[in-house]
């Protein structure tokens, strides 16, 4: 049974298009950079991405699932894509917490319709690939240049120009790094950027085909339930999730186990089922995960790393800002990761649609990193924090399961919520309700407005007092080859 979606009555924003197109080169076709191309072409800016891979499909390690919230669910109804999500994407209507060893229930929880209908989003789950793909297709659709196999080796210095492989210089007016925490963006920011502290975890990241789940009565209620279901298992040092991301096949498998040191910050690390499967049994995973354990497709490991915050996400030259995981990586498997590219995107389109002269640019880019910084933080935080929560280990994680118990014993909503944790249900609706171009907006009538009067008057009385003026619109201009 599915819960009716309102992604229907989701109208997409008009976008107001910029008076000054720009030209746009985005370094890195993942979830920012694609996110970023197809939100500036809404707003009439020109755009360029170069990826090193071969094409969209061209690594076969984008192969787990996502988890979409509301926050980033309504990014795509505002860009009009809702329908292209929601044709391959599956609502989720709750999540169901059990304990990792005994398989015992902990607690579950139905999202509450009211939250959503006010967040103006819904939650998503969709294979990480199909999710790329629709953002390629889209930003293609709309008029977006994309090359393959560009891999970009050096960054100029006044970061207005990049040098690929193969030799070939390309220049815009501004450069998005959106080229993940390895890409050469990052550092070009910021040439001390921190490399991580190890959380002591790693995850493994698989598929599991939903044809071998159904011939199997465990594990068929995981994919056929009454509700879409989203499966935590909370262990110690161990926790595990598992959600459909198709409607009539394959589930996503995130696994998080202690990192016993060779796991790595990539995504691509492929390691065999078996590995999987032993570390289920290794650590006394109840009798559904070691099932789950064995069926893994093509899984991978990477490292859980916590990050610290770069200062700066803009580069000194006020021409080069750096988005997604090159500017903010989240721990593997989060909820909020990639909706925190969209949202970049998002805040970035928006402030961007107002350029009417050159001169604005720099600002347009500080005011993204001011908008942006602390909202990601926070996520950042919590996110990891919820890991930590999940595997906890010895006295505490009996504690965590008790009072998991003895609020789902009450009826009390494990979650939070009017009846349970009144402090954390607010901050899920903080976070929900957020919405990036709202922020935008708000930022461009508080202060982006008041600037541009101030330099409307200065330029008033240049004139009046014989000083030359200078014009709106310059005629700076750098078309990318
Ligand atoms: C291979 C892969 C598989 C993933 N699988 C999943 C998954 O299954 N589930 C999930 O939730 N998240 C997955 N992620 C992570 C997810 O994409 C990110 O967490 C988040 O969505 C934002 O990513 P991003 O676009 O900022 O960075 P990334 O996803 O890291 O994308 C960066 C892009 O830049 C390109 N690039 C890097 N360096 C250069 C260069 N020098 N020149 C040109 N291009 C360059 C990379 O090839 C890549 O396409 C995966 C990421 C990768 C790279």
């Amino acid at each position: 049974m599915t819960m009716p979606g309102f992604h229907e009555a989701r109208a997409p924003s008009i976008p107001k298009k910029a008076t000054l197109a720009i030209d746009f080169l985005i370094v890195g076709a993942g979830i920012a950079g694609l996110s970023c191309a197809v939100a500036l072409r809404r707003v009439g800016h020109r755009v360029t991405v170069v990826e090193k891979e071969p094409s969209i499909d061209g690594s076969q390690y984008h192969a787990g699932g996502s988890r979409m919230p509301p926050n980033m669910t309504k990014v795509f109804y505002h860009w009009g894509m809702g329908d292209k999500i929601m044709e391959p994407g599956v609502i989720s209507e709750r999540v169901v917490m059990q304990q990792y060893r005994s398989g015992t229930m902990l607690g579950s929880h139905r999202w509450d319709k009211e939250m959503l209908e006010e967040a103006g989003g819904e939650f998503v789950f969709i294979h990480h690939a199909k999710l790329r793909r629709i953002l390629y297709e889209t930003a293609l659709e709309l008029g977006a240049t994309i090359r393959f196999r560009s891999k970009v080796v050096e960054v100029s210095e006044d970061s207005r120009s990049v040098t690929l492989s193969s030799g070939e210089e390309l220049r815009a007016d501004v450069v998005i790094g959106a080229d993940g925490v390895h890409g050469p963006c990052r550092l070009a920011v910021d040439e001390e950027a921190d490399s991580g502290r190890p959380s002591g975890l790693m995850m493994f990241n698989a598929i599991i085909p939903g044809e071998s789940m159904r011939t199997d009565p465990d594990l068929a209620p995981l994919l056929d339930g009454e509700f879409i279901s989203l499966w935590v298992w909370f262990g110690e040092n161990h926790c595990a999730l598992c959600f459909p991301i198709a409607k009539s096949d394959d589930c996503a498998f995130y696994f998080y186990a202690p990192d016993e040191g060779n796991a790595q910050d990539v995504w691509n690390d492929m390691v065999s089922a078996k590995e999987v499967s032993d570390h289920a049994t290794v650590s006394d995973a109840e009798r559904r995960l070691k099932k789950l354990a064995r069926l893994a497709r093509q899984p991978s490991r990477i490292r859980c790393t916590e990050w610290p915050d770069l200062d700066d996400w803009v580069h000194e030259s006020g021409r080069l800002v750096v988005v997604g995981e090159a500017a903010h990586p989240f721990p593997p498997g989060s909820i909020q990761g990639s909706s925190m590219s969209l949202e970049d995107a998002s805040t970035l389109a928006k402030l961007f649609s107002h350029l009417i002269s050159y001169d604005q640019i720099e600002s347009f880019l500080y005011a993204f990193q001011e908008l942006r910084q602390g909202r990601v933080k926070k996520n950042r935080i919590t996110d990891m924090a919820n890991i930590y929560f999940m595997t906890m280990s010895g006295e505490e994680s009996r504690q965590r399961d008790k009072a998991m118990l003895a609020m789902q014993s009450k009826g009390q909503n494990v979650l939070g919520g009017d009846d349970g944790n009144k402090q954390q249900w607010d901050e899920n609706r903080d976070t929900f309700d957020y919405d990036a171009e709202d922020e935008a907006d708000n930022w461009w009538v508080q202060w982006g407005l008041l600037r541009e009067r101030a330099k409307a008057s200065s330029t008033l009385a240049n004139a009046s007092s014989g000083v030359l003026a200078f014009p709106i619109i310059t005629t700076e201009s750098s078309p990318v080859p």
